[in-house]
């Protein structure tokens, strides 16, 4: 690892800044609500932006018709679109599924999905966990049984999923489901694609602490699955999972939103409160700003050191990356709570447009205010997923032993 000024990475970051001025469509940017998934037709438009620049998968390799950015240019990447809030990709398609496809997918199935996931049309969610089945999920039971019929081979699924980020707004989810209850519990999973419209599937609303619907429950009953959406091959459902989720260790951290967390920390520290008294000159919020500097300092240069383990294939990375899971997402939670207390009664409502005043310009507290405390209750749900920071211990110490 080099701590070298980066002049090639430097020129990179210019270059994506000159894009995002002259493409974001200004309708578009500071819209996206920090950590979540923008409106449909928001992700959609700015996904054909990005595949016109031939920038429509960031984060894949050149021969799958990615850019081949090194981990260290999609950080890039992904540090200035948060920044000036671009609507988001989607992430589950884009991080997750893309590269489980180019890696085990069918000819067919490569036809099929990858150039909706560059165009942005056919939105995906992820369909793992199970109720008693999220840490433990080689534990799931979701069943899916081989049948022959008249319209050819199929599995028919049965069961539930829970916590499916917005599966409400999907057009597919990648599934795991149960193929055989005869072997170890980890043999016995296979990997499916699954049109959200086949009938027998009926989504529930799970409305979270935020007050917002992200999440859902899913059942399954009698739903028919062709055999030809099966990725890899039955029973194969552990070995893809364990491939889709050691991708991308150093995004772990969450280092841009951190980064856009601290600016409105910052912007707040300088502004006027109500008396007229500047938070910075109080001591308190002046000794917790340096510390947040402080420790966002380390964890950016963790997420360089976790790159640059990836880039080598390094088998450490993966507990590098649950370490950077764990400070990444502790810090995010106390800087959104300490943002939270900093606007005092001005974050106690959530206000989803800026107030204004007699002069038709935003009040500055409450223009500040704006989806603050959203922000604090959606992180607190940031230690559970992704995988709960209690498991991402274990890896750690399983890990340390094994090095
Ligand atoms: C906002 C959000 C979005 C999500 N989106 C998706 C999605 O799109 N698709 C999807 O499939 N899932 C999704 N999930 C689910 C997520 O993956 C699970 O919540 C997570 O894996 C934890 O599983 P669980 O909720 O069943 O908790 P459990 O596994 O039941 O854990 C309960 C508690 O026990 C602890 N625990 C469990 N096992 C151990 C152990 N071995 N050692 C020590 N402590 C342990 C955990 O740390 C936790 O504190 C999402 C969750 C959230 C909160």
């Amino acid at each position: 690892m080099d701590f070298q000024r980066d002049l090639d990475l430097e020129a990179f970051r210019e270059e994506v800044r000159a894009f995002l001025r002259e493409n974001l469509p200004e309708e578009l940017s500071g819209r996206i609500r920090v950590g979540t998934r923008s409106p449909r037709a928001e992700l959609t438009r700015w996904q054909r932006i990005l595949n016109d620049k031939g920038w429509g998968a960031p984060y894949w390799a050149k021969e799958h018709g990615g850019t081949g950015w090194s981990v260290l240019q999609r950080l890039v990447f992904d540090e200035e679109c948060t920044a000036v809030g671009a609507p988001s990709q989607d992430t589950g398609a884009q991080k997750l599924l893309g590269p489980v496809l180019n890696a085990f997918g069918t000819a067919e199935q490569k036809a099929e999905h990858l150039p909706h996931i560059f165009s942005g049309e056919r939105q995906w969610c992820q369909g793992f966990s199970e109720p008693g089945s999220g840490s433990d999920l080689a534990s799931l039971r979701t069943r899916a049984e081989r049948v022959t019929g008249e319209d050819g081979d199929h599995y028919v699924v049965n069961g539930q999923k829970i916590w499916t980020s917005y599966a409400h707004r999907a057009d597919w989810i990648f599934l795991l489901v149960r193929t055989d209850t005869e072997v170890k519990k980890q043999a016995g999973i296979s990997f499916l694609l699954v049109d959200m419209k086949t009938p027998g599937i009926t989504v529930r609303p799970i409305v979270t602490i935020d007050s917002c619907h992200h999440l859902n429950e899913i059942f399954f009953d009698n739903v028919r699955v062709p055999v030809q959406n099966l990725v890899g091959a039955e029973g194969e459902g552990w070995k893809i999972t364990k491939f889709l989720l050691n991708n991308e260790h150093a995004t772990a951290a969450d280092l841009p939103m951190l980064r856009r967390y601290l600016a409105q920390i910052r912007a707040l520290a300088t502004r006027g409160c109500d008396g007229g008294s500047v938070l910075l000159e109080r001591h308190a919020f002046a000794l917790q700003l340096a510390r947040f500097e402080a420790e966002l300092a380390a964890v950016a240069t963790l997420v360089q050191r976790v790159a640059a383990m990836e880039q080598d294939h390094s088998p450490a990375a993966h507990a590098m990356g649950s370490i950077l899971k764990i400070r990444g997402t502790e810090l995010l939670q106390k800087m959104t709570s300490f943002l939270t207390e900093a606007l005092g009664d001005y974050a106690a409502v959530a206000y989803p447009v800026p107030q204004h005043g007699d002069d038709g310009a935003p009040l500055p507290m409450q223009e500040a205010a704006r989806g603050v405390a959203n922000e604090m209750f959606f992180r607190r749900a940031s230690t559970i997923y992704g995988g709960t920071s209690e498991v991402q211990r274990s890896i750690i110490a399983k890990t340390m032993f094994q090095l």
